[in-house]
């Protein structure tokens, strides 16, 4: 037997983005615990927008788990909030997606490290040199030298958690940083998502770093953050066809200020036309498009229009739950 550490994880009540909480339950098992060994646990929801202290509990429901390396006997177990009644918390996205497992997500996060209120390796007064070389970018004078060790350092941790990393990649502004999740199953790449944020802020802790996820930290001739939303379902790639994709483009079109509304805080700073991106108010798709809404990859078109898509528009703060059941409400209204 061993005592392993459950850092029970869950989003907080706070609008418009929630904050990821965590706190640790020890318990001793005879090896790494399944999902089904993990007891419900509980939280004062007075202290996280989440109920009034007259009547504060709330319940933590354990629906995925992974090891976690950075601690002996470690593992961090994804929680849906849940009312004492059994019923999903107001704040719980993740119940309102419908089960498919033949739903796929593929997330590219991206993200800012910042230190004292600045992007790493920004001057402490003014603008780094403009954007060009930091995308993708090698040594120093690009990137800088903390933010690759924080880099590194995830990408092992979220490795060792079995959690399915695509690649990373440095990203157009200087202290902007990328990295892709792929899940298949319409709940998996969102809770991996929220594991993989979570152990980001974690790692960066230890170095006086924090996450800046908000959308669009700077104005000017920066980029923002996205969280480009790439998506399958089952039919999708087994039927598809070119009526079943403009059927399905105009129910985009229509849903077009739902989607808006879940695709994350201030968006409006982001989508703007510029900088790769559609601008808020208006829906298009395109072939290979950057600047459309829904980018159409080359290999569907070939494919017979089947395979998947990127939505573009979800940014960087977005809640990746809310992000799924939307896409597939809406996919799912095509028919
Ligand atoms: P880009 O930066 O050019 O948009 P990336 O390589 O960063 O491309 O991201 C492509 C994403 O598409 C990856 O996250 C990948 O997991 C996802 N993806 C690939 N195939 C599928 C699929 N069939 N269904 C859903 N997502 C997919
Ligand atoms: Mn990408
Ligand atoms: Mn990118
Ligand atoms: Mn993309």
């Amino acid at each position: 037997m061993a005592k392993y550490k459950l850092e029970y994880v869950w989003l907080d009540g706070y609008e418009p983005a929630a904050n990821i909480r965590g706190k640790t339950l020890i318990k001793e098992f005879n090896a790494f615990p399944t999902l089904d060994q993990l007891p419900l646990w509980g939280f004062d929801g007075s202290s996280t927008r989440q109920a009034e202290g007259g009547d504060s509990d709330c319940v933590l429901k354990p629906v995925a788990v992974y090891p976690d390396s950075t601690r002996r006997n470690g593992a961090v177990v994804m929680c849906e909030v849940m009312l004492p009644n059994g019923d999903p918390h107001p704040s719980n996205t993740r119940a309102t997606i419908m089960d498919d497992d033949g739903a796929w997500f593929g997330f590219e996060q991206e993200y800012f490290l910042f230190q004292d209120g600045r992007p790493l390796g920004w001057p402490d007064q003014g603008y780094p040199s403009p954007q060009g070389e930091y995308y993708t970018g090698v040594g120093y004078k690009a990137v800088g030298d903390l933010a690759r060790q924080i880099v590194e350092e995830h990408l092992d941790i979220c490795l060792d958690a079995g959690i399915n990393h695509e690649g990373i990649n440095a990203e157009v502004a200087k202290g902007q940083w990328e990295f892709q999740i792929f899940g298949k199953g319409s709940k998996n790449a969102a809770d991996q998502m929220w594991v993989a944020r979570y152990f980001l802020l974690r790692c960066a802790e230890k170095y006086g770093v924090d996450v800046e996820w908000h959308c669009k930290p700077f104005t000017g001739d920066w980029n923002g953050s996205g969280m480009h939303a790439n998506f399958s379902t089952e039919k999708m790639r087994s039927v598809g066809g070119k009526e079943y994709f403009l059927a399905m483009m105009a129910k985009f079109e229509e849903n077009m200020n739902e989607h808006i509304a879940v695709y994350g805080t201030d968006n409006h700073m982001r989508l703007t036309g510029l900088h790769e991106t559609q601008s808020i108010d208006t829906f298009s798709w395109g072939v290979a498009d950057r600047g459309a809404s829904i980018r159409v990859p080359h290999s569907f078109i070939n494919n017979g229009h089947k395979g998947y898509l990127e939505d573009r528009r979800p940014n960087s703060q977005g809640d990746p739950y809310a992000i799924a059941g939307r896409i597939l409400k809406t996919v799912q209204e095509v028919g």
